[in-house]
């Protein structure tokens, strides 16, 4: 039998939208994903594999050529600056908004503004391109606690009904960019499985149309 082609799928939200994208475009795993503690499932397809793993994880096994394929947020993708990979896809799920966001009313500092996100580099290069200065907090969750304490002026996240600023009186300011999920293909696995890889990529784009 032929090498295994490796997906790897981002867990949680993502996932419940990219199965059903799968599903259309012929792929299916061989259990219920969300019953199991597995790691990897084998589909219909003897020869492609299924790996579920952290969003954050999705690039480093796609550059690394571990996982042929895989399926991450723009916000995801952004941050970890995935070097081998080809976006090949914008599969339309799990859109939100990449945000800058603050206290109700408040105005930002005169002076350096301090910035929480655990979208560091993505925060970094928005501010830098604009020329402004700030100080970037990183926190790994809960990002709207920072300008409640006073940690911060500002955070940097993501935003789709708005609900959670809400919740915690902030509001929206800048947007960085408009998010949804891409299916990444290694470079080295494109080259090595071309005649492979291509038709699920264009099963793919079938299904999201
Ligand atoms: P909301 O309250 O609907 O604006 O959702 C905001 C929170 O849900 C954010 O703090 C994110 O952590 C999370 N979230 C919503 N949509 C996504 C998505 N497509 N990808 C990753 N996280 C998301």
């Amino acid at each position: 039998m032929s090498e295994p082609l490796v997906i790897a799928l981002s867990k949680g939200r993502i996932l419940e939208d990219t199965l059903p994208l799968l599903a259309a475009a012929g792929i299916e795993p061989s259990e219920d994903i969300s019953k199991s503690r597995k790691l990897i499932f084998d589909t219909n397809h003897d020869d492609v594999k299924f790996i579920v793993i952290r969003a954050t994880d999705v690039p480093t096994y796609v550059e690394r050529g571990v996982a042929h394929m895989g399926i991450a947020g723009k916000d995801v993708l952004m941050e970890h600056g995935a070097q081998d990979v080809y976006e090949v896809l914008d599969l339309n799920i799990a859109t939100c908004r990449l945000m800058t966001a603050g206290i109700v009313g408040q105005k930002p500092p005169a002076g350096r503004m301090k910035v929480a996100t655990k979208f560091v580099k993505t925060a970094k290069k928005y501010f830098a391109e604009q020329g402004r200065q700030v100080d970037i907090i990183k926190l790994y969750g809960g990002m709207e606690l920072a300008p409640i304490l006073g940690l911060a002026d500002e955070i940097v996240d993501i935003v789709d009904t708005g609900g959670t600023l809400k919740a915690n009186g902030l509001e929206e300011r800048e947007l960085i960019d408009h998010i949804s999920s891409r299916l990444v293909v290694s470079r080295a696995a494109y080259k090595r499985f071309q005649n492979r890889i291509q038709p699920i990529v264009d099963q793919l784009a079938a299904a999201v149309k």
